[in-house]
């Protein structure tokens, strides 16, 4: 598939109509950094750690993942990597942790929850990429916040982490932003003033599906009842797109849905301008964005919507059919 999309990996993605989309690469181990080079990614839009943890069969050590660390931000020579702080319980448990048995583990103590209950960990990844980092950019976000409160404490964490390494005379990161993912439908109603303060926001679409369906994404029987175009959906994803818009913060997708031509279609048509997603999906998703027209699908979309359709994606496939005939 890169191959084939080989003639526009050094296209920038600009629609039909003229839209800038971003378009980034989801990572985690060091062997999804050559895709950085051959897959025209912009850079990465989800590093997540927590793969450097789960391969390994005991906790690993600040100075080995500073290292590491400094290595991806080598390969990125200069694009932007979005880092994720350590994202484990549910599906992911560490082999050297002991497991907390739980009845609902999707709801349960995972990501940022455990971070800021134990702050151990997250302390040393903190320092580890300040350290990875200094010099040059840093950009980290937290996962699964959802609630203001999680992500202010989850920053107090990286301003002690800073004011660490200025006592230690270290040398510290040319600049430091800090975002949010956005997995939980209670994020999208936080109040203004947070979407201000954070340095950007990521949709985990993944889980924000999940969460908002009420639908286990690993249960196939009830993940495939729902539809990523449902209309309810989108008009949820539009909704915090609008309130970052206001807010003058940059918002991105990075779950796997960012991956598939459509569904980056309609994304980027109800206002998102950076997706996400698995190095081989950037080219069939740049082969679509390239000859569309946003404000076209947004009227597509939106007669669906007004009609009472429970998915836009009849309508947007009839929509492209129609076109390419
Ligand atoms: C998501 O939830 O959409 C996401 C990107 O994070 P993960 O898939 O690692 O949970
Ligand atoms: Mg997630």
């Amino acid at each position: 598939a890169l191959e084939r999309y080989a003639s526009i990996r050094e296209t920038p993605c600009v629609t039909g109509c003229g839209s800038r989309i971003g378009l980034f690469m989801n990572a985690g181990l060091m062997a999804d950094l050559p895709s950085l080079q051959n897959s025209g990614a912009e850079g990465v839009g989800l590093f997540r750690t927590e793969l450097q943890f789960l391969i390994r069969n005991q906790m690993p050590r600040r100075t080995e993942l500073a290292a590491l660390y400094a290595r991806v931000l080598d390969a990125a020579d200069g694009k932007r990597v979005i880092f994720r702080t350590l994202d484990i319980g549910s599906d992911k448990v560490l082999p050297y942790m002991k497991p907390n048995d739980e009845p609902n583990p999707a709801l349960g103590w995972r990501a940022i929850r455990v971070g800021l209950d134990k702050p151990g960990v997250l302390r040393m990844q903190l320092q580890a990429l300040l350290r990875a980092a200094r010099g040059r950019p840093l950009t980290v976000m937290f996962p699964f916040i959802a609630q203001a409160g999680e992500y202010r404490a989850a920053r107090a964490e990286m301003d002690k982490a800073i004011a660490r390494e200025e006592r230690l005379g270290h040398v510290l990161p040319e600049t430091i932003e800090v975002g949010t993912m956005l997995e939980t439908p209670s994020l999208a109603y936080a109040p203004d003033t947070f979407f201000r303060e954070v340095d950007f926001v990521s949709i985990g679409g993944n889980d924000l599906k999940q969460f908002f369906f009420a639908a286990d994404r690993e249960n196939e029987r009830v993940r495939r009842r729902y539809d990523t175009l449902n209309t309810s959906f989108l008009s949820f994803i539009e909704r915090i797109a609008e309130r970052c818009n206001a807010a003058g913060t940059p918002l991105s997708f990075c779950g796997e849905d960012a991956g598939r031509p459509v569904e980056a279609l309609c994304l980027a048509a109800i206002g998102l301008r950076q997706l996400s997603m698995r190095a081989p999906s950037i080219g069939p998703v740049k082969h679509l964005l390239l000859r569309s027209d946003l404000a076209e699908v947004y009227d597509v979309i939106d007669t669906a919507r007004q009609r009472g359709d429970q998915s836009v994606r009849p309508a947007v496939m009839e929509y492209l059919r129609g076109r390419s005939a």
